[in-house]
């Protein structure tokens, strides 16, 4: 198969979570699978993640899980039939409660926003595709007036576009599915509706270093407050839901290209999420405006592009997918976008580990290299190169499963599972055989070998060998 630098991350769901399913995912080019934790049980997460982990094992192919908190989000409960229908000037009833049975109630069983909305304030259901204005509030029953009509389903979320509510960034549900989470050895945690830097400082008090931190960028204050918030997380996911509601729509575009931006500078994976391939939940094609953002997002350097519904209650999972995998292919193949990496000013420390990820890319251009191989415990050194983007595949070789995963999400990196070496010549035949056997290499192709020596102490990264497949 034809090498893929950008990473597919897919969302599991209904549609999706079966092993054969899962399996197939993975066959048609998913690197990462994404938990929902705002549906589903706790078993039900289990049952999925140990289907992947099974699938690990056929396939000797590591797969990166992302458990993704619900954080202080507002959903309404379950409606009779599933859903209703908000027609526009329809007078409609909000009680607390996980039920409605009524045509016109609307259950939303957060008592905060009984606490705190006045009239004149706007409630968004669903990404914002629908909306109310509130006309009273008695703390117990709200009532409101359809601006935007739809039909609302279960569970949806609902944005409280100009009223602030009294909830903590992490909720209780978040701590119970985070320690969860972490019992099933998940590698990322995203969190949702970050705010501040103190919301990651309090979410890796109890994650410490069990699992990576994403931070998704959904609320206007973790836009003010970007800088600080990805000096503390490992990774970043621009989610477009939701942050297309809570700032104006216009303003996504230009927080993506600078999320996008910074992510890369920082050499911290950077994910564009929500609605890249959205009719596709129906129809088998995408519209030729969702290829493009989905093209845009990869010329602009995004690590990862993700489905959302498409791949977790879509009638087309596997083609969503596979249609992904073809639109970032045909931009890689673009010799301009290759150009485009180049001219970059990125910063760097003064250590062996940037001096040498910085010479890796440089030399694999003068000497047309087909990999890099990176011998990394922590995944440090490779995700340095990564952030290169040297117009070759990085085979990310590394003794730890852990480090495997979590290099998944990592731009161009193919992790590979390798013994710890007794010392440099032990692992050139073990490179030689990789190159063949899982980069698709051929006799003749130059290759670059990264490695700290001596081995098995983290951080030293100190030796760069130019070699040529036998
Ligand atoms: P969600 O996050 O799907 O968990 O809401 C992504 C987004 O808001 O875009
Ligand atoms: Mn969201």
């Amino acid at each position: 198969m034809k090498h893929r630098s950008a990473k597919i991350l897919a969302t599991i769901g209904p549609a999706s979570s079966s092993p054969d399913m899962l399996k197939l995912l993975v066959e048609v080019g998913v690197n990462a699978f994404r938990l929902n934790f705002s549906h589903g049980s706790h078993s039900d997460h289990a049952r999925s993640i140990d289907f992947i982990r099974n699938i690990e094992n056929e396939t000797g192919k590591p797969i990166a899980v992302i458990a993704d908190m619900q954080g202080p989000k507002i959903r309404c409960g379950q409606f009779k039939g599933g859903q209703i229908e908000l027609i526009f000037g329809q007078e409609i009833t909000i009680i607390n409660d996980n039920y409605s049975d009524a045509d016109n109630l609307i259950c939303i069983p957060h008592k905060e926003l009984f606490e705190v909305l006045k009239p004149g304030n706007t409630l968004k259901f669903d990404d914002g595709k629908i909306k109310v204005t509130v006309k009273s509030n008695d703390s117990s029953i709200i009532k409101a007036v359809v601006d935007v009509p739809g039909t609302l389903k279960n569970k949806k979320g609902v944005n409280v576009i100009d009223a602030v509510l009294p909830m903590s960034a992490m909720t209780d549900k978040d701590t119970v599915d985070i320690l969860f989470a972490l019992s099933k050895d998940v590698d990322y945690i995203a969190l949702s509706f970050v705010q501040t830097a103190k919301d990651v400082l309090d979410a890796r008090e109890i994650i410490g270093n069990k699992a990576n931190i994403i931070v998704k960028i959904e609320k206007p204050s973790a836009v003010r407050d970007i800088d600080s918030i990805l000096d503390l997380a490992d990774g970043v996911m621009v989610a477009r839901g939701d942050l297309g509601v809570e700032l104006p729509l216009e303003d996504v575009p230009v927080v993506q290209r600078k999320i996008i931006r910074k992510a890369r500078l920082l050499g911290k994976p950077v994910i564009v999420a929500t609605h890249m391939l959205e009719s596709m939940i129906d129809s088998p094609t995408p519209t030729r405006a969702e290829a493009s953002d989905v093209a845009t997002a990869i010329y602009q350097g995004a690590d990862v592009v993700m489905l959302s519904a498409e791949t977790a209650v879509g009638r087309h999972p596997a083609t969503a997918v596979a249609i992904m995998d073809r639109i970032i292919k045909s931009v890689e193949g673009d010799p301009e976008f290759w150009d485009y990496f180049s001219i970059s000013d990125l910063p760097y420390f003064d250590t062996p580990e940037d001096a040498i990820s910085q010479s890796v890319c440089v030399m694999s251009k003068t000497l047309n290299c087909k990999a890099v191989f990176g011998y990394t415990n922590t995944g440090s050194t490779v995700q340095r190169i990564s952030r290169e983007r040297p117009p070759c595949r990085i085979i990310g070789l590394t003794p730890s499963i852990k480090t495997a995963r979590v290099i998944c999400l990592n731009w161009g990196v193919i992790p590979l599972i390798m013994e710890d070496p007794k010392n440099f010549d032990e692992m050139l035949p073990h490179i030689q055989k990789a190159s063949v056997l899982y980069a698709g290499l051929k006799s003749g192709d130059k290759i670059i070998i990264t490695a700290g020596i001596p081995f098995g102490r983290p951080g030293t990264t100190n030796t760069l060998k130019i070699d040529m497949v036998d």
